[in-house]
């Protein structure tokens, strides 16, 4: 079993203890600033291709999202003419149960996984377990997160809260139980952390017969499946095996070969900043005699298509997983990932998460007021979702919904004195009287906005009363 996000509590509890850990605001600053910085300078060498390129692919993404129905039947009938199977699965529960009996059927017990959103999304590895199946993450930072029972907290670096001496730690700890044991005598030498994932991973590369992976891309008219990583540990999952199961989101689609152009030039730059990641594996079905040899697309819907009707919020479903909102994100730097009890933190899993889980529980409720508006993550994103405009869109909804009962009074309040002028010059008369009244700090929980900031002070006499003594009488 792995850990959950269940019982973590509402985003302004987590986050408020997770401010207070020195060590990991320390750990994230350090990491999101150096990718951060390293997005920033191969983005500014493109110049003005860079907007271009980012227009061109939320052209991309938003086009296929309206003939959705259409780009998927195409992949379907493109992967089934390939030699590959595809699933339809509308729910968590539903793919779970899919990959499930397809693994059973290979009569193995073990698997290995190429890092994925998706299948973190419905908990497949929990699911694998209670059916007496392993399975093995196998990208170092998954790895880090499995073998130490964490929680992800970063969609590109699951492991970014952990310090090289943590990771240290966890190997000496753990690897032994789940495999090859870490080397005695381990340092927290970066090279020496990576030489013995490798010699962990490469032993499970070599005897597990299935593997399971996401894909960042799947293309519509030839039925290409394609995946981007660092490590080559994707490579050794989807051509040693002989089964694999790859479980797509259904808004993973690009309609053709030639859209990929766009995205292999922004998602690298975008996620770890680089002009063009080290491994970008594709695949067709089933080629007889090379890599695995039988091969199941199973297609995730999981709420996709009710955020698809909402006209605002399903431009999140352009996202392309690169992160670059949460390596600039403020709040995001200072509470890291966990605070949002989801697989999907950050800017992106602010929007996302309340759509595809609804907004029925205090967690997901709290999701579109985990972010200042400060816009930052609109400016990086490489496919252009306005995020903050999805944030003010969710908090209507949450605002128009049960409770809030003293944000409705204020709001109904002030309808009341802005819709009449004679309401708001008495306002403003009762306002300028009482001026010396009023508080420089504000009381109760209201207090939280004055303890950094001052209360502005009330003017003696409104500009509607100044007008009317200076300006009018001169007319
Ligand atoms: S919302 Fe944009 S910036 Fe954030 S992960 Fe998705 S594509 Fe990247």
């Amino acid at each position: 079993m792995s850990a959950t996000f269940l019982g973590i509590p509402p985003f302004p509890e987590a986050a408020r203890a997770a401010v207070n850990d020195s060590r990991l605001r320390h750990n994230l600053r350090k990491a999101t600033h150096t990718i951060r910085d390293k997005r920033g300078a191969v983005v500014t060498e493109l110049e003005e291709d860079w907007e271009r390129l980012r227009s061109e692919g939320a052209a991309i993404k938003s086009h296929t999202l309206r003939h959705l129905d259409h780009y998927l039947e195409q992949l379907e009938a493109a992967v089934e003419r390939a030699g590959g199977h595809v699933h339809w699965a509308a729910d968590a529960a539903e793919a779970n149960a899919i990959v499930t009996r397809l693994v059973r059927e290979t009569g193995e017990t073990d698997v290995v996984k190429v890092k994925s959103m998706a299948t973190q999304e419905i908990e497949l590895n929990d699911a694998l377990a209670e059916a007496g199946i392993t399975a093995y993450e196998t990208d170092l930072a998954e790895l880090i997160v499995q073998l130490g029972d964490d929680l992800p907290s970063h969609i590109l670096v699951p492991a970014i809260h952990l310090g090289r001496s943590q990771i240290r730690e966890i190997f000496l700890d753990q690897m032994a139980e789940w495999g090859v044991a870490a080397p005695e005598g381990l340092t927290d030498d970066p090279r020496a952390l990576a030489e013995a994932a490798r010699v962990h991973l490469r032993e499970r590369f070599l005897r597990t017969r299935t593997a399971i992976s996401g894909a960042n891309f799947a293309v519509a008219d030839s039925g290409t499946l394609v995946v981007l990583e660092s490590e080559g540990n994707g490579r050794m999952c989807l051509t040693l095996p002989e089964t694999l199961i790859s479980v797509v989101g259904i808004e993973k689609i690009v309609p053709t070969w030639a859209d990929l152009e766009v995205f292999l030039q922004t998602l690298p730059r975008s996620s770890t900043g680089e002009r063009m990641n080290p491994y970008t594996s594709t695949w067709t079905g089933v080629t007889p005699g090379d890599g695995p040899q039988e091969f199941h697309l199973v297609l995730l819907d999981n709420g996709r298509t009710d955020v698809l009707a909402d006209t605002v919020g399903r431009q999140a479903l352009r996202c392309i997983r690169c992160s670059a909102c949460l390596n600039t994100c403020p709040v995001y730097e200072r509470t890291g990932g966990h605070a949002y009890g989801s697989v999907y933190p950050g800017p992106i899993g602010a929007i996302l998460t309340p759509q595809l889980r609804g907004m029925s529980s205090e967690v997901d409720e709290a999701l579109p007021y985990a972010s200042s508006l400060c816009g930052a993550c609109y400016e990086v994103c490489p496919v252009a979702i306005d995020i903050p405009e999805v944030l003010v869109h969710l908090r209507e909804e949450v605002a128009s919904g049960p409770g809030h009962l003293g944000e409705k009074a204020v709001m109904k309040g002030a309808e009341a004195v802005l819709g009449s002028s004679h309401a708001l010059a008495a306002a403003q008369r009762a306002a300028g009287a009482a001026r010396n009244l009023v508080p420089r700090h504000l009381p109760g929980m209201a207090g939280a906005w004055t303890d950094t900031r001052d209360l502005p002070g009330v003017p003696a006499e409104s500009f509607r009363q100044w007008w009317n003594k200076h300006e009018k009488g001169q007319s």
